[in-house]
């Protein structure tokens, strides 16, 4: 595997197909999953390692990210990747960016009304890497729908000749979604943090029975997490991330809570296939998530 620093010196290593994988480090599993993905169909697999400032509205949270390059350089060995891009900030920014991508709607809602500029960040530094890299295809995880949204429209909009892949949320074995922020949760802690995808589990199994209103869904996760201080609970489409009042088109419940000054996002998504309901809880782990090894 080869550590690149320059868009160029990425582009000049490619052979065949290539697949990127946008992450700002860290690993788990979910990123693991994306980079399998990505083995399996591409000749050449670059992952993108960047800790974004521009999607961070918060400062503190910008500052206490995790960060550990030479631990995700040899977790990306083992997986098979060919480049990994880690670019300084010079290279991605080297002059601040006054051209920025602003998906409007889709990127508004939701998290968006909780950490404002937060997805303008993030669609400008992802049509940086979709210009600069030029992959064939990008894998994106489920875990974050709405920024998955925002993805597939910038990319739809912008014409970038590219194919978006979303991937199933992987969680630990007891339900809760795996993020690299899940370190910074303190083990009296765990037990709350636990409610959130519990919450959604459980809303997720009145659609299973035949719950379509938006609303008997918000108060099912409320029932479950109401210990938590939650700043959203909606069920939005999946095309537009726009807060929906039944479900009957592809959709997803989203939630995001805080625990202990962690701040924590998960979803359910759900299908329609053939007229039916199809809800996508993601995958568990069977062991321990490497992010505590
Ligand atoms: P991040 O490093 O947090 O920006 O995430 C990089 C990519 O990994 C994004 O496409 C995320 O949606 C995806 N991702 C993060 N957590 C998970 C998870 N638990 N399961 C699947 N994909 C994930």
């Amino acid at each position: 595997m080869d550590l690149v620093r320059t868009f160029a010196d990425a582009r000049s290593r490619y052979r065949g197909r290539v697949a990127l994988v946008p992450t700002m480090g860290y690993f788990h599993e979910g990123h693991l999953a994306l980079m399998t993905a990505a083995r399996a169909g591409a000749d050449t697999v670059v992952v993108s390692h960047f800790v974004n400032r521009l999607q961070f509205n918060d400062p503190a949270d910008l500052e206490g990210y995790p960060r550990d390059l030479a631990r995700d350089l040899a977790l990306m060995e083992a997986q098979g990747v060919d480049l990994t891009f880690a670019p300084p900030p010079t290279e991605m920014f080297p002059m601040e960016p006054l051209t920025r991508v602003k998906v409007s709607g889709v990127g508004d809602g939701l998290e968006g009304l909780f950490r404002p500029g937060h997805f303008e960040g993030v669609a400008t530094v992802v049509a940086k890497l979709f210009a600069g890299l030029q992959p064939q295809v990008a894998l994106f995880g489920r875990k974050d729908a709405q920024q998955l949204a925002v993805v597939r429209r910038l990319t739809a909009d912008l014409s970038f000749p590219l194919s978006i892949a979303g991937l199933p949320t992987v969680r630990e074995s007891d339900g809760l979604a795996l993020s690299s922020r899940n370190v910074l949760i303190k083990p009296e802690d765990r037990a709350a943090a636990l409610l959130l995808s519990q919450g959604l589990f459980a809303a997720a199994r009145l659609v299973e029975s035949g719950e379509t209103r938006a609303g008997r869904l918000r108060e099912e996760f409320t029932a479950v997490a109401y210990s938590l201080d939650i700043d959203y609970v909606e069920l939005a489409s999946q095309d537009e991330a726009e807060p929906i009042g039944v479900l009957d088109r592809p959709s997803f419940l989203a939630a995001a809570v805080r625990v202990g000054g962690v701040r924590l996002i998960d979803n359910v998504t759900f299908d329609l296939v053939g007229g039916q309901v199809m809800a996508d809880l993601g995958v568990r782990l069977d062991h321990p998530s490497l992010l505590y090894q």
